[in-house]
Order: C-alpha cells, then sequence, then structure tokens
C-alpha cells in the first residue's frame, strides 16, 4: 500500500511548523495523520495516494458549489488571462460588491479583504473609533479570526488543541475583551453593566465550538442589549453568510446588525472577504473617513470572479436544495446513531451541522467541551477508513454543498451507521 501521504507528512514537518499552514489540518484531535490532498471534484476529494472521499469540509466553507466547479473555475480563468492584480479599482469589485448589498439586509456598502480575519479586525477598529470605546464583548467559543484580541476563547483550532488563548497575546491586546457564555443573558448584562462596551460581537449562528444555534429570542436580545448601551451589534457571517440563507442569519433571524464580516462563500475558494454595514458607518473607512484599513490584494481579481461566479450559482431554488440535503443527511446520522445506540446531538442549520458526542444538548462551550473527544476521535477515524472525510474535531461544523449527491448521502450514512458502532465500541 502506498503512503505518499505519510511521506509527504514527515517532510512536511521539516518545513511548516506541525507539517500544516493551518492547525485544524493536522487531525491531531482525532488521533491521526493529515491526508495530502491531489484534487478535488464536486463533492469528491482525492488524496496523493489515490482514494477517494466524500468531502463534508468543502475547505471549510468556502466551496458551496462544490470543488472545480465549472463556472467557477472558467470565471478564474478568464480573470487570470488578463492579469492577476492591478492594485487598482476594477468593475468586477463593484459588480460583487452590488451583489451583496441586494442579498445581505443591513449592508449598504462594503470593504473588501482577503480573510475573515481581516473583516472582523477591521469591524473592532471601526467599532472602536465610532464608539470611542474600547471594550469587545464576544462570547466563548466564538472564533473570529486569529485577531489578536479576539483569540480570548477562541473556538475552531484552539478548541481542536486545547489552547486557551495564545502566547504571543500581549496583556494590553486582551485586556479589552470580555468574554461570556453564548446564550447567557444574565452575563451579557453583567458585562455591559460594567464598562462601556464599543461591540457585541457574535456569530449569529456559532460554527466554530460545532453548531450551537441562538436560543429563541437571544439573538433579538442582543440587538436591544447593544442599542441600550450605545454599542455596535457586528455579526461575524464569515461562515453563515450566503449560505443559511441568500442574506445569511440575519435575514432568516430577522436581526440586523451594524456591522457583518463576510468570507469564506464569497471568495468561491479563493482569498476574498469583506466588512460591510450602513454608509455612515462605512463612510469612516479611509479614504472617506479617518479609520485605516487597506489590503494589497483586497479585491482581487480572480477572488472577485470566483467569488461572483460562486453567488450567481446561489438562487432561491440551490438555497432549497441545500437545506434539504443538509436534512437528509443529518436524518440518515441520527438514525445511524440511535441503531448503534451513540449517545449523539445532531445540531443543524440549513448548510451547517454537527454531530456532538453528547447525551444532552449543547448550548454554549463548555457543553461542547463535555464532549467524548474520543468517542469522536474514534468516528472520525473510522468514515477516514471507509472514504468518507468529516471536520477532523469535535469543535467545527459538516459543511454540505450543492455538489452532495444521493449517492454521497448514501455512502456517508452507511459508513457512518459502522462507524457510529466503532466509536461506542458496540
Ligand atoms: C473562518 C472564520 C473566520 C476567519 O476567516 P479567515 O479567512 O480564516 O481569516 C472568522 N470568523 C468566522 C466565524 C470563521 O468561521
Amino acid at each position: 500500500m502506498s503512503d505518499a501521504s505519510g511521506e509527504l507528512y514527515r517532510r512536511a514537518t521539516t518545513l511548516l511548523p506541525g507539517g500544516v499552514n493551518s492547525p485544524v489540518r493536522a487531525m491531531r484531535a482525532i488521533g491521526r495523520d493529515p491526508i495530502f490532498i491531489e484534487r478535488g471534484e464536486g463533492a469528491e476529494l482525492v488524496d496523493v495516494d489515490g482514494n477517494r472521499y466524500v468531502d463534508w469540509v468543502c475547505s471549510w466553507g468556502p466551496l458551496i458549489a462544490g470543488h472545480a466547479h465549472p463556472d467557477v473555475v472558467s470565471a478564474i480563468g478568464q480573470a487570470a488571462a488578463a492579469g492577476t492584480s492591478y492594485g487598482a479599482p476594477t468593475a468586477g469589485e463593484v459588480e460583487l460588491a452590488a451583489e451583496i448589498v441586494d442579498r445581505v439586509p443591513s449592508v449598504e456598502m462594503v470593504r473588501m479583504t482577503s480573510s475573515g480575519t481581516e473583516a472582523t479586525m477591521t469591524a473592532v477598529r471601526l467599532a472602536r473609533a465610532v464608539t470611542g470605546r474600547d471594550v469587545i464583548l464576544k462570547f466563548a467559543g466564538a472564533y473570529h479570526g486569529h485577531v489578536d484580541g479576539l483569540l480570548a476563547e477562541a473556538g475552531s483550532g484552539l478548541a481542536t488543541q486545547g489552547i486557551p488563548a495564545s502566547p504571543g497575546v500581549t496583556a494590553a491586546a486582551a485586556a479589552d475583551t470580555r468574554v461570556v457564555a453564548w446564550n447567557d443573558r444574565a452575563a451579557v448584562e453583567q458585562t455591559l453593566a460594567q464598562r462601556p462596551v464599543a461591540a457585541i460581537l457574535a456569530e449569529p449562528y456559532p460554527g466554530n465550538m460545532g453548531v450551537v444555534g441562538p436560543e429563541p429570542g437571544f439573538l433579538e436580545f442582543l440587538r436591544a442589549a447593544a442599542d441600550d448601551c450605545g454599542a455596535l451589534l457586528v455579526f461575524d457571517e464569515v461562515i453563515s453568510g450566503f449560505r443559511v440563507a441568500r442574506g445569511g442569519a440575519q435575514e432568516r433571524e430577522r436581526v440586523h446588525p451594524d456591522l457583518t464580516a463576510l468570507g469564506k462563500v464569497i471568495g468561491g475558494g479563493l482569498p476574498a472577504a469583506a466588512l460591510g454595514g450602513p454608509r455612515a458607518l462605512m463612510e469612516r473607512l479611509a479614504p472617506a473617513g479617518e479609520v485605516y484599513q487597506a489590503g494589497t490584494l483586497s479585491g482581487n481579481p480572480l477572488a472577485v470572479a470566483a467569488g461572483r461566479a460562486t453567488l450567481a450559482l446561489l438562487d432561491e431554488e440551490a438555497y432549497t436544495r441545500l437545506a434539504q440535503t443538509t436534512e437528509a443527511i443529518v436524518a440518515a446520522l441520527r438514525e445511524g446513531a440511535a441503531e448503534a445506540g451513540a449517545a449523539v446531538q445532531i445540531q443543524s442549520v440549513p448548510g451547517l451541522f454537527t454531530v456532538f458526542f453528547s447525551p444532552e444538548p449543547v448550548r454554549d462551550y463548555a457543553g461542547a467541551q463535555r464532549c467524548d473527544l474520543t468517542a469522536h476521535g474514534r468516528f472520525c477515524r473510522a468514515l477516514l477508513e471507509r472514504g468518507v472525510y468529516p471536520p477532523p474535531s469535535q469543535f467545527e461544523a459538516w459543511f454540505p454543498s450543492l455538489a452532495h449527491e444521493d449517492r454521497h448521502l448514501e455512502q456517508t450514512a452507511t459508513a457512518a451507521a459502522e462507524a457510529f458502532r466503532e466509536a461506542t465500541g458496540t
């Protein structure tokens, strides 16, 4: 049996810290080495040893249309042939901005960046400039990119690696962050009463501690709480934007934030993200206003072309299909878990779900941390052995795409029925 992945990983560990360029890819949390990928085709991945997998990660969200969608590939090719970057404005970025504004209810203007991290970093800077306040309220288990001040009790890779914050973040950078339990109204009120807060920053549908939805009324409560104390409400829709609905979680929940961070889907697999909001706030950014923000590759023509081609595929029918795919796979996994007697909670919103190895519903980060990580690790390893590639961490979401077909769901359900038995030792 060839082991090209193993050989590449050994070489990678001599050249890249941990052998990877982003921690969760290392698969340490599920007790195995990473798989090196050769190519993606629709909802499938092919690794360097020729193994084929049903892909439920889809690059952690950007690939809502699957790998190498012909429309996206051709848009990138055409853009590349005309030059890859100019450092000057283009028509494409104006059209992408118009599409975002048309979709996302609270957004009138956007500033594009190359990563979600930059989008949330800009949101924080803008919120502080607008309010003249320093403190940011964030939720435990929410991930907003690797911004120094936002790493406190962040989910995603930090949760996966068991890192509470990060060495190298100064006390000063962390001092203005207040971390509160998700879905905990009293804790929010208490924090807002202590010091003036510039922004309440939330993933409206948290996906980075696994999928832990807001309890009924919680987002409305955050909107009212922010208004009462003069803070901005910032939604980080880097995952939920253009995925859970045409206009993101804010459209689905009818709660409109002041600022919105977007990413992942809007780059269609290339590096693009954005911050959006009403004109009065957005025009505080340079050069319209005095709040500095910039980027050599921001609004990159290839990323803009990939993003526009991807959004063009996302009509109402596409969202209906994505929701149906999500429901179908969730139902199949629930059935497999029940038959195996596995104590799991499958928590979902359209286009996202997590299989929590927990006997009770997960409502916050503490609940996610109580999951049986050993059983989860066994489950993921068993899936991989059967040609199904799940997110290799308990604290992440599965990402259904428009490329997942019935046969992918069937293969996943069959593999999962066995994997649940292996996970629980039955
Ligand atoms: C992925 C993610 C980010 C960071 O985006 P990058 O492009 O990885 O910098 C921020 N917020 C959320 C909710 C994310 O899921």
